[in-house]
């Protein structure tokens, strides 16, 4: 089946990643009928998480509560799939790229995220270069090397603690929101955000915004 992005690993940043791009649905024309998927093998850090220090989130969520919200978040645009499987291989050029999971099963897709924390990496990917991470406050984590746009070749972005931020769930969201905005940029050929308004102002001013 064929996807316009394929986000691997469905933990912070590969959520916020993929809430953000389904959020442009709506908003923009060119998005209308664009579909992301997510493939996660339910093992994110935030699992074992209680949350008391993340902005905008209550202190005391339990970190599985936060995941459970933020797939049904995603899911609420409608164009966002969230299947759970262990990719092995991601293959290909963007545009061109085949997604392989353990199971036999595999996806096609423009452009792939890959999402995947920092605890080892250990999917066949071509021309990408794995080296220890430098922002874990603990040794034998990795990061894939990425360009200022968070791409580790054309077409393959890395979002969250593989792309080397620090391991805080603010830092990964923003991470994955940055790589959906970049993403977009590429499609629309300009920087495009997603901004909402309440209500009472769509009378006065346009909602919807486009930088
Ligand atoms: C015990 C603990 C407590 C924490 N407490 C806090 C806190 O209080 N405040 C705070 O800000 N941060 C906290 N954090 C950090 C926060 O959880 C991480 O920064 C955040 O989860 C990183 O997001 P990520 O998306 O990069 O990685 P993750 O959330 O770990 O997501 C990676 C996802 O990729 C999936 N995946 C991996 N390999 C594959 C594969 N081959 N195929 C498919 N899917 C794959 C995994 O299943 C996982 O869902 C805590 C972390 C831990 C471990």
């Amino acid at each position: 089946m064929r996807y316009d992005v394929i986000i691997v690993g469905g933990g912070v940043a590969g959520l916020s990643c993929a809430l953000t791009l389904g959020s442009m649905k709506g908003h923009f024309e060119w998005v209308e009928n664009k579909k992301f998927l997510v493939i996660d093998n339910n093992s994110s850090d935030l699992l074992k998480a209680l949350l008391n220090n993340v902005p905008g989130i209550q202190k005391g969520t339990l970190g599985r509560d936060a995941i459970k919200s933020l797939r049904e978040q995603a899911k609420s645009y409608g164009n966002v799939d969230i299947i759970f499987g262990r990719v092995v291989e991601v293959f290909g050029k963007k545009g061109n790229f085949t997604v392989h999971l353990e199971d036999g099963s595999s996806f096609q897709s423009d452009y792939v995220v890959i999402a995947t924390g920092f605890h080892k990496f250990d999917i066949k990917c071509d021309g990408i270069e794995v080296v220890d991470n430098l922002k874990s406050p603990r040794p034998g984590k990795v990061q894939v090397m990425v360009d200022s746009e968070s791409r580790a070749k054309d077409g393959l972005y890395v979002a969250g603690l593989l792309a080397g931020v620090s391991t805080m769930y603010a830092c990964a969201a923003g991470s994955g929101v940055q790589v959906a905005c970049n993403i977009m940029a590429e499609y629309v050929g300009k920087n495009v955000v997603v901004h909402d308004v309440p209500e009472e102002r769509h009378s006065e001013e346009l909602n919807r915004e486009e930088v």
